[in-house]
């Protein structure tokens, strides 16, 4: 899919095999919340997190136990035949933990640092330059993330105190913001004083509230060329945290800001955790910057439809399409971009099938009970009786297989390596 946006020119960036930065694809990146010392619950949260498509994981390093179990964690994906990069996400404690366990270092591909939380006075540059070491001993990127939450303090002080100073003094929230872009700048550019290339660090200003969060990265976004990892921090739960979240982000992704991205969702108690990495590649599929699954256009619904069938064979449709992608991207390249219609009535039912790649009008209230479906814009066959949701099933895994198969004329040409269903 050819983008419509102009991305704001940065560097490229590796993090394990994937290249970051505005010559490459948006990234989608999600952070687990297991203990990372239980070696065996991560590395199966990431591995789900990778098969709903996470192309970069994060992972709490907070302790010794943690940072033990990293290389064991990375280990046990390969042999899963699972090579997502693993970020480590430090705080306070880091430079003892890569120095202490050379190996979880090394398995690393990305350290997360923020600079608010490294240390306080003279302590906080020495253990942030151990952290860069370790950095450039083992060929690693940085991501200088700062957060609205956690900014240095002496960097808000001294702005506070300079903005105290100004004839026409900033707004104290102009400030903060402010704060926050210095401290990611002044620390990338102490990490490039200490031997760090420039080529290894990405840059965040994470903050959660929306208005604050553009205005940040516009900013941050004029004033260097790193590449910008975004997310709303604290997003929040379910529709509040997905609306929030795509607001600014879509705002930022728009104006060509962001070159990774992150949906920071608060869970359900036991909830999916890959969420945050359908809501990622959803919102960037549906701004059209990338293809990820295909998407099912469906009709709100209204009056015509007084039952819930419509509604039903819609949601079983979409999930039976994410359901099979892990199988399909490897198989049939290009399925990604394939579009369906489910929808519920005559009046617009016909025509939006039409325009879809396969499409099925459901006959609404008062209706002769039969349902059309169009196959590349001309009405294929017509349903109708108990298994029109099987039916209709079969004839798009048809349609997949033979429009997108190995002589498919929708097929990509650049085959993916085939993906595996399960740990093992
Ligand atoms: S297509 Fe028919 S059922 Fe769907 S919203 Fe429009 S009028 Fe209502």
């Amino acid at each position: 899919m050819s983008s419509p946006i102009q991305r704001r020119k940065t560097r490229q960036v590796q993090i394990g095999h994937v290249w970051v930065g505005s010559d490459h694809p948006i990234m989608v990146q999600s952070m687990t919340n297991t203990d990372t010392a239980d070696a065996e619950a991560t590395a199966r949260q990431i591995f789900e997190l990778w098969r709903a498509g996470s192309e970069v994981v994060r992972i709490t390093v907070n302790s010794a136990e943690a940072a033990a179990q990293v290389a064991n964690i990375k280990t046990k994906l390969e042999n899963w035949g699972c090579k997502v990069p693993l970020v480590g996400d430090f705080h306070f404690n880091g430079d003892r933990l890569l120095r202490d366990y050379p190996e979880c270092a090394e398995a690393l591909a990305k350290y997360r640092i923020n600079p608010g939380n490294v240390g306080k006075g003279a302590k906080r540059d020495e253990k942030f330059a151990l952290m860069i070491e370790r950095a450039i001993e083992f060929n690693k990127p940085v991501r200088i993330g700062v957060n609205w939450g956690s900014l240095d303090q002496s960097i808000a002080a001294r702005m506070m105190d300079e903005n105290s100073k100004r004839a026409v003094p900033l707004t104290a929230e102009a400030v903060m913001r402010e704060a926050l872009i210095v401290s990611a700048l002044e620390s990338a550019d102490q990490a490039i004083q200490w031997g760090l290339s420039p080529d290894k660090i990405l840059l965040s200003c994470k903050v959660s509230h929306v208005q604050d969060l553009i205005a940040v990265y516009r900013d941050l976004g004029a004033r260097c060329d790193y590449p910008l990892h975004l997310g709303l921090t604290e997003a929040g739960m379910g529709s509040k945290g997905i609306v929030a979240s795509s607001a600014a982000l879509a705002v930022l992704m728009q104006e060509g800001i962001g070159d990774t991205i992150r949906i920071s969702l608060t869970p359900e108690p036991n909830g999916d955790r890959t969420k945050e990495v359908v809501v990622a590649q959803e919102l960037l599929q549906t701004m059209g910057l990338r293809s990820f699954t295909p998407l099912v256009t469906a009709c709100p619904g209204c009056g015509r439809t007084t039952s819930t069938v419509f509604q039903e064979l819609a949601q079983d449709i979409q999930n039976f399409l994410r359901e099979q992608m892990p199988v399909w991207r490897a198989q049939y390249p290009g399925v990604e971009d394939m579009k369906v219609a489910v929808m519920g009535c005559v009046v617009n039912g016909p025509g939006e099938s039409k325009l879809a790649d396969i499409g099925i009008s459901l006959p609404g209230t008062g209706e002769v009970p039969v349902c059309p479906v169009y196959i590349d814009g001309q009405k294929d066959v017509t349903l109708k009786g108990d298994h029109v949701a099987a039916e209709f099933q079969a004839i798009v895994e048809n349609y997949v297989q033979t429009r997108y198969g190995e002589n498919g004329s929708k097929r990509r040409a650049d085959a993916p390596k085939v993906i595996p269903l399960t740990p093992v």
